[in-house]
């Protein structure tokens, strides 16, 4: 029974520890914590060899890295938290966030489009089940109903906010300017930027959908679970947004459009 106790406690460390990784992959956290574990590894390797003082300085280290530490990772815990949160059944059917509505989807497609016309890059992320607070809160508030000016006004280059993203949830968008999170592991080609990155990092970590327009190529690309289907015209985007918020509601498994268009999988 002792073995089975042990077996499980140390599964949820693992689980735990992991799913802190997964998190903070890509950020400045994941240095941080790599050198929480060094300093620890050290501590036990001193106290272990009887190494007196140095085991009560790397102590002392630690305990004032415990009060730190919630300050230091605010941002990382506050993902960790939401990634929790939104797993959890109970807590999702009581925030029960606002379905993606039909409307925002076309008027972010037409809006995509004219933006891609004039090469005007963008990055629109839709918020669905997993919370990205975080996300919301580095940028500035809008909370304004979803339209096709407001949304070519925010990247117009002369904007304020024209630099990064913005964040639509249900039929509002939320914020603009926001700063999604990057994943310098992902492999991406040689051509695509920081922007395309952002938006696929935040695809990888969420269940976000996120539509980057290239001011480079003026093309459009769909990020969804660490995908990014590229070269998307009008069309096959708005396609594939509804065919998967239909499959999120549907809870069908994960299917693809045969719409031609490039589409690339990324670890
Ligand atoms: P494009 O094809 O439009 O050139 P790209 O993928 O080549 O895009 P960059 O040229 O590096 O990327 O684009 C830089 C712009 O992308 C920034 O000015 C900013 O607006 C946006 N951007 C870059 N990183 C982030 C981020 N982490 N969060 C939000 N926006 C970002
Ligand atoms: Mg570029």
């Amino acid at each position: 029974m002792t073995k089975f106790k042990s077996i499980v406690d140390i599964l949820l460390v693992g689980l735990i520890l992991f799913q802190m990784f997964k998190i903070m992959r890509g950020t400045k956290g994941i240095f941080l914590l790599n050198g929480v574990l060094i300093l620890y590894l050290a501590y036990i390797g001193s106290s272990s060899l009887g190494l007196k003082s140095l085991s009560t300085l790397l102590n002392w280290i630690m305990m004032m890295l415990i009060v730190a530490l919630p300050i230091i990772f605010q941002n990382e815990l506050k993902r960790f938290l939401e990634s929790l949160g939104s797993k959890n059944p109970i807590l999702k059917w009581f925030l029960n966030p606002p379905p993606i509505a039909p409307q925002s989807i076309d008027i972010v497609v037409e809006a995509a489009e004219s933006l891609a016309k004039a090469r005007i890059g963008a990055l629109i992320v839709f918020e669905r089940e997993d919370r990205l607070t975080v996300v919301g809160e580095s940028g500035s508030p809008i909370d304004g109903v979803v339209n096709k000016v407001l949304v070519e006004q925010l990247f117009y280059p002369g904007s304020p906010l024209h630099d990064g993203a913005i964040l639509i949830k249900g039929n509002r968008i939320q914020a603009a300017g926001c700063f999604l999170p990057l994943d310098n592991g992902l492999s991406l080609p040689q051509e695509l930027g920081s922007r395309h990155r952002a938006g696929l990092s935040l695809s990888a970590q969420s269940d976000a959908l996120v539509v980057v327009v290239s001011e480079e190529t003026g093309q459009i690309a769909l990020a969804c679970h660490g995908r990014l289907e590229r070269n998307l015209s009008g069309e096959s985007l708005r396609f594939r947004l509804r065919e998967l918020i239909e499959q999120s509601t549907e809870k069908a498994g994960p299917g693809v459009s045969q719409s031609g268009d490039s589409k690339m999988e990324v670890s």
